[in-house]
């Protein structure tokens, strides 16, 4: 799933098998949640409990 547009890219991949999905924020930031409310709610609320690898925390 991608919203380049703006050119910030996510990614949201439902892992097999589990009601879990997996999303990759454009700042690097990973994040699990089995809502995809809540999910998108994560995503929007960038840079809120993003944690992009590389930026030191
Ligand atoms: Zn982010």
């Amino acid at each position: 799933m991608t919203a380049a547009r703006t050119g910030e890219v996510y990614r949201v991949d439902w892992l097999p098998g589990t009601d879990v999905l997996h999303g990759t924020c454009h700042c690097g930031a990973e994040h699990t949640a089995e809502d995809p409310v809540a999910m998108w709610a994560w995503m929007l609320a960038h840079p809120d409990g993003h944690d992009p690898r590389g930026n030191g925390s």
